[in-house]
């Protein structure tokens, strides 16, 4: 069976479908108060500034973002 229809991925950052080649993740680690809970996993457009920006200090859980 071959798949004809191409893989897209909904990007974290802008929302936006994108095929797989121009998605990249990001993977973190999914701090709770403190402590590593596990791995969170980030996708962004690799071809966006914005969105590989936006991976760097989005964080699903820990709302600490980093001050450029
Ligand atoms: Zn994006």
């Amino acid at each position: 069976m071959v798949f004809t229809e191409p893989l897209t991925w909904k990007c974290h950052i802008c929302d936006e479908e994108r095929p797989d080649a121009k998605i990249s993740v990001l993977t973190k680690p999914l701090v709770v108060n403190g402590t590593v809970c596990g791995q969170q996993n980030i996708r962004y457009c690799n071809d966006k500034a914005e969105c590989i920006e936006g991976a760097r200090h989005k964080d699903f859980f820990g709302g600490e973002k980093g001050n450029v």
